[in-house]
């Protein structure tokens, strides 16, 4: 599933390309992306609409269209969005849901095999800060997320660390794959209770998610599945994974296997030696 280095990545290379051309099409192949909303309303809302921008939030992609119109896409578990030159074949089309046409010829393609992934229009800043504000926490890699704001998300938490990680409501953008990635790089154990974090542990992942997210980001994302870039091409992250997906291999820092279990019902990756088991908090004797 595509995490935020994956859908920056996306955003990186596609900005340049849509930013100040206009939709001169707007196909919705698949009906479940919009719904409830009418397909043909959805086209009509972006046929003839000029792009100013393509921004990102957390995991969502938002197109910024004149006049505050915004159209936010969601990847989610298997969508693919492919800049496709004018003449080129379309990749991925038995799994084609949207096709937009720009004015110079290229085609932007949603494929999603599973067909999780969504859009939506809407219209005015306000409309975008109301539906953005109700599902994410902050921005990971904005200079205003410090460990503090960290803390403070993490207050009164009685979740595992990587089930808050995980929420979008606590911090934008992160999955399972960055998660096991920045709780190994802070020797954090994904079980410990996250409001049981103390200073020193949230410098330490805070650091973890800065620098597990912007490795990512270096290396076009992590392709173990189905995500690709733009172009189509894999990201080689996943050959730099500190710790996920390395059971029974040695352990980066300490060389001892790593181990796989559960947390927030995610296969979560951990060194028991670099990231210590939590101690029971023992019941107050009366
Ligand atoms: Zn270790």
């Amino acid at each position: 599933m595509p995490e935020l280095p994956e859908v920056e990545t996306i955003r990186r290379q596609l900005a340049p390309r849509v930013a100040g051309h206009t939709i001169v099409d707007a196909q919705v192949l698949d009906p479940l992306w919009c719904a409830p909303r009418d397909p043909e309303a959805v086209e009509h809302d972006l046929r003839g609409e000029l792009i100013e921008r393509l921004e990102r939030r957390g995991k969502y992609l938002v197109l910024e269209l004149e006049g505050e119109r915004f159209l936010v896409m969601h990847l989610r578990m298997t969508g693919n969005l492919l800049w496709v030159d004018e003449g080129d074949d379309e990749p991925g089309r038995p799994h084609l849901r949207v096709r937009i046409v720009l004015d110079d010829g290229h085609r932007l393609l949603f494929t999603d095999q599973r067909r999780f992934g969504t859009g939506i229009v809407l219209d005015g800043a306000q409309a975008l800060d109301a539906y953005m504000s109700e599902r994410l926490g902050p921005e990971p890699l904005d200079p205003e997320f410090t460990p503090d704001v960290l803390g403070r998300a993490a207050r009164g938490r009685r979740a595992p660390v990587k089930a808050f990680l995980l929420d979008q409501r606590r911090v934008a953008g992160i999955g399972n794959i960055y998660a096991d990635e920045a709780l190994f790089r802070a020797g954090i154990h994904p079980l410990k209770p996250a409001g049981r974090l103390r200073r020193a542990d949230f410098e330490r992942l805070h650091a973890g998610i800065v620098e597990t997210l912007a490795a990512g980001i270096a290396r076009q994302g992590a392709s173990i599945d189905d995500y690709r870039d733009s172009n189509g091409d894999r990201g080689s992250m996943q050959d730099e994974f500190l710790i996920h997906r390395r059971e029974g291999l040695p352990c980066p820092r300490c060389g001892r296997p790593v181990t796989k279990l559960v947390a927030a019902g995610r296969g979560t990756y951990v060194c028991r030696h670099c990231q210590p088991v939590p101690r029971r908090r023992r019941t107050p004797a009366r």
